[in-house]
């Protein structure tokens, strides 16, 4: 209850309204540029658009498109413009930089997440069952009326497990100081809740499976079908974190709409593919969890934006990858992962599994929103997807899969979410990270703002 008037209380920290560009706005063309519109199409070498309202409203080759008088030029030769990413897994709200837990939950640190994932090009992002209901249909609410200032749009879902049963440790304690997760036994109590849930409006569902090792509590498969059965006949998702391949054609087998995670201590067998080729799911891999051992290697890209601590305490942990963010040397299972990664990754894309954009970032501390995903990305190439489809899977498919009409790609009517990119990533996957500039709703996001806001917050730390 206490936690719940802080909130309130920092709900309303922000009289201002921030426009956002929701009122009327002088139309731009944006012009020369390589054009990746997000849908899989051939880049447009030398394209154009004009954004107006936040939305485009017209689009194509330079020279095909007209811009309405008293319209804005930016030259844009030499650049390349893909759609702004969407993030459909992450956990919002408990990352502090300096602590970590509960305490951190606030809309102001949601905002600063937020803003994190916009910095690095996200222009919504996912918190999945581990974010609490009412105060985050709150922010929601605040975020769409323009309270806040800009930042990547807010979506989340609940969470179901057993009793104790749910995410990591770490992120358990976090959760269980807010009773984020809704604990169920019986099919009753799960349909009940998914009823409940689908009173506030609410969209998707994380169910937790697995035992992590026989270490938890396993969910039922009555509780499964159960919550499946009726998020489905009341129009929902259902996004379910099964990592062994028994729990993964089990939870494909009953329905799941979003595998979360990669099988990767077996490899995939002909009954799962068979059952991949017949549902189709969406997956989420999330194969690096927002991998942060690139600041081991001094990578400005990712310690831009991180507080000088937590490079610090990453450099300093030599614990071994991935087990933690450190610069430690690879488990010794590294190897043997790896191998059944390249086996299952492309085996999981040519049985027809939906490939979307999740990184994980935020389950424990030490992640840093945003660069996750151009992490994930490059992985997916590296394993032997092409840009043009990882670039369709973090833009497109996660719009499709959320339901966002408005978002994912660069065409007539979407939103004007959008990268400006100094290289092409269709040449090197790489250089999504070469980011010149981001824009939401049309408008430019200061990046240079953020950055100078993270840095005064790193020296009082
Ligand atoms: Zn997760």
């Amino acid at each position: 209850m206490k936690r719940l008037v802080c909130w309130m209380v920092a709900a309303s920290f922000s009289a201002t309204a921030y426009s956002q560009s929701r009122g009327p706005s002088p139309a731009v063309l944006y012009e020369g540029e390589r054009l990746i519109t997000g849908d899989g199409s051939a880049p447009i070498e030398r394209g154009a658009f004009v954004v107006q309202n936040g939305h485009i409203t017209a689009i194509g080759s330079q020279g095909a498109v007209t811009a309405p008088a008293g319209a804005t030029r930016v030259n844009l030769s030499g650049k390349t413009v893909m759609p702004a990413m969407i993030n459909v897994h992450v956990h919002i709200g408990y990352e502090g930089y300096s602590t970590w837990g509960a305490q951190n939950y606030t809309p102001q640190n949601v905002l600063d997440h937020l803003q994190r994932e916009a910095f690095y090009g996200t222009a919504a992002t996912q918190s999945v069952g581990t974010s609490p209901v009412d105060a985050s249909l709150q922010f929601q609410r605040d975020q769409e009326a323009g309270k806040f200032p800009p930042a990547s749009r807010f979506f989340f879902m609940p969470g179901y497990a057993p009793p104790n049963g749910g995410p990591d440790q770490v992120l358990r304690v976090a959760t269980n100081a807010l009773h984020v997760i809704n604990e169920v036994s019986t099919a009753e109590e799960a349909r009940s809740s998914v009823q409940m849930m689908a009173g506030k409006g609410i969209k998707n569902v994380k169910i937790w499976v697995d035992d992590r090792g026989g270490t938890y509590p396993k969910m039922t498969p009555e509780v499964y079908n159960a919550i499946i059965d009726e998020a489905h006949k009341h129009g929902m998702m259902v996004h379910a974190h099964a990592t062994t391949l028994p729990d993964q054609k089990a939870v494909v087998r009953a329905g799941v709409d979003v595998v979360v995670h990669m099988v990767q201590n077996a490899k995939l067998d002909d009954e799962y593919l068979d059952l991949l080729r017949q549902k189709k799911p969406y997956w989420a891999t999330v194969i690096t969890l927002g991998d942060p051992t690139a600041v081991c290697e001094h990578d400005p890209f990712f310690e831009q934006a991180m507080p000088a601590k937590v490079i610090a305490k990453i450099r300093a942990t030599t614990e071994r990858r991935p087990l933690a963010p450190s610069c430690g040397p690879p488990s010794p299972n590294a190897a043997r992962r790896e191998e059944t990664l390249a086996y299952n990754f492309p085996r999981m894309i040519s049985a027809g599994a939906r490939i979307v954009l999740g990184t994980d970032t935020g389950i424990e501390p030490g992640h840093t929103f945003g660069s996750g995903e151009h992490v994930e990305m490059a992985r997916w190439v590296q394993l032997g997807l092409t840009p043009m489809q990882a670039i369709v899977a973090a833009t497109q498919r996660p719009a499709e899969l959320m339901g966002l009409k408005d978002m994912g790609t660069l065409a007539v009517g979407k939103r004007a979410d959008f990268i400006v990119l100094d290289a092409n990533p269709l040449e090197n996957i790489l250089n999504t990270r070469k980011i010149s500039n981001v824009y939401l709703d049309g408008a430019r996001f200061d990046r240079e703002a953020m950055l100078a806001k993270w840095k005064k917050a790193d020296a009082t730390q």
